[in-house]
């Protein structure tokens, strides 16, 4: 069988031809395949800028567009482009449909790399596929553009916003998710953590939509909040546990520090040394040299361990079922914190305090969504970025995330090359 019966057979076009295809190599080690197209002559010649049919003006020199490899060989598709005159923008190249623009990635290889980059980190693919890492990452910036662009934002009722720490030095970003059972994506991304970051997602949200918005779920961020009060004054804004559990992680790792200097400080024994993750992490994902380490540090009466008992007692507020037992718990744990000699936790709870209607809606809207979400997507996007180690840019951090976490439409090919 011909290479050409096969590429007829996955991708094939109306005005152009495969013709001939041929096996090169210098020293056989490095064999590629190059098949030439050739426009058919009765096909029409189409503006690159408007897809108008336009008369021919000149040919340029043949140049070459990756194409997915067979068995192991690089596979390129070589074509001399016309140029056409076109009414509305002068002389200008012809549209072919195997590529767009000035790249030398053919459409199809570009989704292909993007498909085995959600799978496999950036430079594994650069080196199985045999490209630059920077063409996988003009593929997947290529099918991501496509998504956004052809995404629907139609019927959403319930969004999620977060922050996320992406560089060293507090570089923050600002995530709004969509947060509905039937569908739960990624759907911007704003630098910073700023009201700004977030007044930008509403303006390109549009008002339409954003007033058909019933549930916002955010953490107690002071320019969130603003932004939402004003923006979506109709819909229930609620504060789920994850972001609560963040604020108590915070108190609890900053008691810790202070905690381990005065031990210091007074020469008594480093108890407290590698301790952070063993009082920070949930009991259950603990290893069992953490469990050990806290078996430890429970026999001494240290803050920073009360501060974390603090925190497991308060998890018992997510079970009830009735607002009215769910408040007097509430009361009763504010209590107990004020009574303590910790700080960092009285901090929290005056804040928790501050927004205990937020709080408390979240028992309104549980029937929506699981309490899980807000975690969900802030561990995989963390994930993300630790992943694609070296993303420094904000744009590469940017189509990252909505490659992962957009949930995008993908363009639709005839066949199925991955
Ligand atoms: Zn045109």
């Amino acid at each position: 069988m011909l290479v050409k019966t096969i590429l007829n057979h996955c991708y094939k076009f109306k005005s152009f031809v495969y013709k001939n295809a041929h096996l090169l190599s210098d020293d056989k080690r490095n064999p590629i395949i190059i098949v030439d197209i050739e426009a058919r002559t009765n096909g029409q010649k189409l503006c690159s800028a408007c897809q108008h049919p336009s008369p021919g003006y000149d040919r340029l020199k043949p140049r070459t567009y990756k194409f997915v490899p067979l068995w192991g060989i690089p596979v390129f598709f070589r074509y001399a482009r016309r140029r056409v005159n076109c009414p509305i923008h002068g002389v200008i190249v012809e549209d072919i449909p195997w590529a767009e623009g000035k790249g030398h990635l053919t459409t199809v290889f570009k989704v292909f790399l993007s498909f085995w980059a959600k799978h496999l980190s950036w430079s594994t693919v650069a080196k199985i596929y045999k490209v630059q890492w920077y063409h996988v990452f003009e593929s997947i910036e290529w099918v991501v553009e496509y998504g956004l662009g052809h995404r629907c934002l139609d019927k959403i009722k319930a969004i999620g916003i977060d922050e996320i720490q992406y560089r060293m030095g507090h570089v923050y970003l600002t995530l709004v998710y969509q947060i509905d059972s039937y569908s739960r994506r990624l759907l911007y991304i704003g630098q910073d953590r700023k009201a700004k970051s977030l007044l930008r997602f509403f303006y390109l949200f549009g008002q339409v939509r954003t007033s058909a918005l019933e549930v916002v779920c955010c953490d107690m961020w002071k320019p969130y909040l603003k932004v939402i009060a004003k923006k979506v004054p109709q819909a229930l804004n609620i504060l789920d546990r994850f972001h609560i559990i963040k604020k108590f992680n915070e108190a609890i790792d900053k008691t810790r520090r202070k905690e381990a200097q005065e031990l210091e400080d007074a020469g008594l024994e480093p108890i407290l040394k590698h301790s952070r993750w063993c009082l920070l992490k949930n009991k259950k994902n603990q290893k069992e040299s953490q469990l050990a380490k806290l078996k430890v540090l429970l026999k001494h009466n240290l803050k920073s361990v009360k501060c974390m008992l603090l925190r497991e007692a308060f998890q018992k507020f997510w079970t009830y079922r009735s607002t009215y037992w769910a408040k007097r718990f509430f009361d009763q744990w504010m209590d107990r914190v004020n009574r303590s000699n910790i700080d960092a936790m009285k901090k929290v709870a005056k804040m928790l305090k501050r927004h205990e209607q937020l709080i408390f809606n979240w028992f309104k809207a549980k029937e929506h969504f699981s309490n899980g979400i807000a975690e969900g997507f802030n561990n995989k996007a963390k994930l993300t970025i630790k992943k694609a180690y070296g993303f420094k840019l904000f744009r590469t951090v940017q189509v990252a995330l909505y490659h992962q976490l957009g949930n995008l439409p993908v363009p639709e090919l005839t066949h199925t090359f991955y």
